[in-house]
């Protein structure tokens, strides 16, 4: 890839001021954290909201706290295209997640109104307020508003503190009876499209700038309980045992092996057993099950598989097994239309183009109900994410702003929408 043009690279430094100024507007003074309508999400919003103002874009906060702003096109009859991202964050947060998508677009934005010659389709830009979900426990509340998914019960999310979701909207002054007002069903964009920090190695491991994305994973969440029989340590010929905590031992082997295959994730990261004693056989031991892939059918025949071997495992060991099913979503096809403007947006050749699916969520699943979606993927360090040493550098951010600019000028010239079949 040929470096950035010293443009590029002056507009990458002006965005990473603006990633720096919203880090530097926190809920906590020693780490980054800006939950959805605490007060660091309401002044990170006004503080968009001026230099949208300063760009010459009339924006505003949606009744959810999103914050909107439109380029008018000549062509004003034909929606508009949409980019965006979130810029709530986790606690002690990384400062490029969902920031950087939306300041990336901000700055094309900035870019052809100082043009002077208007784009010839309208360009939306958002930032979501709620992407991450950790306050209120309910992820993309502010792009499931938009995409119209929102309920009346998404209101009343409790925080831990048992502040609603109608509360805290009431507190940050906006009008929680008018939340259906965010929607943009009735008149939805013609596309979505996303630029986010990977959060995950492959691009840096690679020594690749960007990438085009090609489907939002989808996953099955459960909750797998193991029951056998407490017994002493010292007196319980091993013969004799029905021991929990070796049967979990052996099922999430197994399920490590099963999920070891491409396009295929698994993950046990809760382990509970009981009575959780050095001298005490575990009579108990409940563990959690997170699998995800971007291919649907496989998903489920890998889930169902795991589910029948730990079955088998169970019954020869003598110990009863009982599966919940706690969450789970279909994977998020990226529109194929788009897919290939954003690969001949990344420079290089189209086709060497990595098309990587994502294996964590985005705004675009709830998008993707009322438009085409498609993203772009921007190298980190590492793939740290969701850290405090999360990391973009500053020649990926430039050629990020020329990728997004060469997509808004391929997107303009096309004349007919993108397929619908891909959302
Ligand atoms: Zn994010």
């Amino acid at each position: 890839m040929t470096s950035p043009s010293t443009e590029l690279m002056a507009r990458a430094r002006a965005v990473l001021d603006r990633i720096d100024a919203l880090a530097s507007i926190s809920d906590d003074t020693d780490a980054l954290t800006r939950l959805f309508l605490s007060p660091a999400h309401i002044k990170a919003n006004r503080t968009l909201l001026s230099w949208m103002e300063q760009a010459g874009l009339d924006g505003f906060a949606d009744p959810v706290g999103n914050v909107i702003c439109e380029l008018p096109g000549t062509t004003n009859s034909r929606p508009p295209l949409m980019l965006g991202s979130h810029i709530d964050t986790v606690r002690d947060a990384g400062k490029y997640d969902g920031t950087l998508g939306v300041l990336v677009a901000l700055n094309c934005l900035e870019h052809l109104k100082a043009r002077g010659v208007p784009p010839s389709v309208p360009i939306r830009l958002v930032a979501f307020g709620d992407e991450e979900g950790v306050r209120f426990g309910s992820t993309i509340l502010g792009s499931r508003a938009v995409a119209g998914l929102t309920t009346a019960d998404d209101l009343k999310r409790a925080d831990p503190d048992g502040v609603t979701v109608y509360d805290a909207l009431i507190e940050a002054s906006f009008e929680p009876e008018d939340f259906a007002a965010a929607s943009m069903t009735d008149s939805p964009p013609a596309a979505y499209v996303e630029l986010h920090n990977e959060q995950g190695p492959v691009l840096d491991t690679a020594g690749e700038s960007l990438a085009c994305v090609s489907a939002i994973v989808g996953s099955r969440r459960m909750l797998v309980e193991i029951n056998g029989l407490s017994g002493h340590a010292g007196t319980v010929p091993m013969s004799e045992r029905q021991d929990a905590l070796a049967a979990a031992a052996e099922c999430i082997c197994l399920i490590e092996d099963a999920c070891r295959r491409p396009d295929m994730v698994g993950t046990v990261g809760f382990l509970e057993t009981h009575p959780n004693a050095g001298n005490v056989i575990a009579g108990r031991v409940r563990f959690s099950l997170d699998i995800r892939s971007h291919d649907d059918a496989l998903l489920k025949s890998v889930c169902d598989g795991i589910e029948e071997k730990i079955a088998e495992i169970c019954a020869r060991r003598d110990v009863d097994v009982t599966f919940e099913t706690t969450g789970g979503a279909h994977a998020t096809r990226c529109d194929d239309r788009l897919i290939q403007m954003i690969e001949k947006s990344i420079p290089g050749n189209a086709d060497q183009v990595r098309r990587l699916p994502s294996g964590a969520g985005h705004d675009g699943i709830a998008m993707s109900n009322i438009c085409p979606i498609g993203m772009i993927f921007v190298r980190c360090a590492k793939g740290i994410s969701h850290h405090p040493d999360e990391a973009v550098d500053v020649h990926d951010i430039a050629a990020a702003i020329g990728a997004m600019d060469r997509f808004i000028e391929l997107y303009e010239r096309e004349q007919v929408l993108p397929s619908p079949e891909g959302s």
